[in-house]
């Protein structure tokens, strides 16, 4: 696929040796966990076992800084191999993807204190720790609404004490270091703190329909003491938080694991058309019509949106910061259009292979539960069309837009 003759989905956007080289590993982890990845998935269990392969392999490391002892690989390497773990497990390539995506996010954006987030990069490359960002709350919904968290953080000499509980804090069961947000008391203003993962319980509540071994449990947080210097930034209402200086090209983790699941549901219909002969014809699916244009369908879809996703990516790590933050539309645009894609090539994959995906002992049934997650991950489609349509006004009437002049 997904470019013609002589290409192929693995190795077509493959840059150069040091990419192949550490693509080679990621394929062989992502083997492995496609052959656990359904257990997983039926008893919706946490993959400890895949999390301590990617600390043993180095890949937590490969987005820190290389001044920290990192392999500051770029954002569009970062996304070859999210969607090639995702090709052997969603959940796993989800959960691991914040952890990757937000060291790269916090060395674009310098959104930490120096010394702060050497401590933590050093962690990430001394022992593997992991870090994530957990921002939701049952009543705030998407913390991207702006809503102010529920979570509460009381000052007190020398530091904070936070009170509150967060939803879908995915990578839960293994974190080190999670940033959540709170309101400071006594302020309108909305504080990110740094908490270590021993300071909150994990309350096990991620019983889903899809992407169930991501571990995207509650957390709570009860009377957990932070000192002032865990505080990273204290945001006045409607200011926006100093990580989104880098326009959220760490996002694309998220389009890129979903486009890794349609991949696998892709692989696993196109197989089974090759092979599967019914007794009414004198040859294989594949080369019956409708099966035929189903393929198609599904090639081309992929193709539109792998595309636009690495082309964004490439043209983000060659940009600046304020080239960075104006890409923010179009960096949405990959997340709508990858996971909205997603969603129908496993369709057009079930439909390929027929009743047969239904059953449990393919995976497609689980791709179709997996891709629907996407929906609910940042941003959200009606957000990204809004920024499609607010940046479209603003280029066609900026001084200097001739085309016509009416
Ligand atoms: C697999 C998975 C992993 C996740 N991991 C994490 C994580 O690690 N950390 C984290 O913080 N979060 C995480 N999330 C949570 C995610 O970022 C969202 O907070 C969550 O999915 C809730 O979003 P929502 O749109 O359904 O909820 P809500 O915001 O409650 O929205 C519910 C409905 O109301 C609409 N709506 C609500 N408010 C508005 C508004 N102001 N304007 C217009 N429409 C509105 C929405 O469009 C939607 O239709 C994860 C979610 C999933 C599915």
């Amino acid at each position: 696929m997904t470019g013609g003759a002589g290409t192929d989905s693995r190795s077509w956007f493959l840059r150069d040796e040091g990419e192949r080289a550490r693509h080679q590993v990621v394929a062989k982890l992502s083997a492995a966990f496609a052959e656990r990845a359904a257990r997983y998935d039926e008893e919706g269990r946490f993959p400890h076992e895949n999390i301590e392969a990617l600390r043993a392999s180095g890949y937590v490391r490969w987005t820190v800084p290389k001044r920290f002892g990192g392999e500051e690989i770029s954002l569009y390497e970062m996304l070859l191999h999210q969607e090639e773990l995702a090709r052997g497990d969603g959940s796993t390539a989800l959960a691991i993807g914040w952890h990757v995506g937000m060291m790269l996010n916090l060395r674009a954006s310098g959104a930490f204190p120096e010394p702060l987030f050497e401590e933590v990069c050093r962690s990430v490359v001394a022992r593997g720790a992991l870090i994530n960002s957990c921002a939701s709350e049952p009543v705030t919904g998407s913390p991207s609404r702006g809503g102010r968290p529920q979570t509460t953080a009381y000052p007190e000499p020398g530091g904070y004490r936070i009170r509150g509980r967060k939803t879908f804090s995915t990578l839960s069961p293994a974190l080190d270091w999670i940033l959540v947000t709170a309101g400071i008391d006594g302020s309108q203003d909305v504080g990110e703190f740094l908490l270590r993962g021993e300071d909150v319980q994990v309350v096990e509540t991620w019983n889903v329909m899809g992407m169930r071994a991501t571990g995207s449990h509650d957390i709570v947080m009860d009377d957990v003491f932070v000192p002032a210097e865990r505080l990273v930034s204290r945001l006045q209402p409607g200011q926006k938080s100093p990580r989104n200086r880098d326009g959220g090209g760490w996002l694309l983790h998220i389009p890129a694991t979903y486009l890794g699941v349609a991949l696998a549901a892709r692989d696993a219909a196109v197989r089974y058309a090759a092979s599967y002969q019914p007794n009414s014809l004198p040859h294989p699916i594949a080369k019956v019509e409708h099966i035929q244009e189903k393929m198609g369908q599904m090639e081309l879809k992929l193709l539109a949106a792998r595309t636009l996703m690495y082309d964004l990516a490439r043209r983000w790590d060659e940009a600046d910061a304020q080239a960075r933050v104006a890409m923010r539309p179009q960096l949405g645009a990959v997340k709508t259009l990858a996971t909205n894609s997603a969603i129908e090539v496993v369709d057009l994959a079930m439909r390929i292979v027929g009743a047969r995906s239904l059953w449990k002992d393919l995976p497609l049934e689980r791709f179709y539960r997996d891709v629907r997650a996407g929906l609910h991950n940042p941003p959200m489609d009606d957000v990204v069309y809004r920024m499609l349509a607010d940046a479209a006004v603003e280029d066609v009437t900026q001084p200097g837009f001739s085309r016509s002049g009416n």
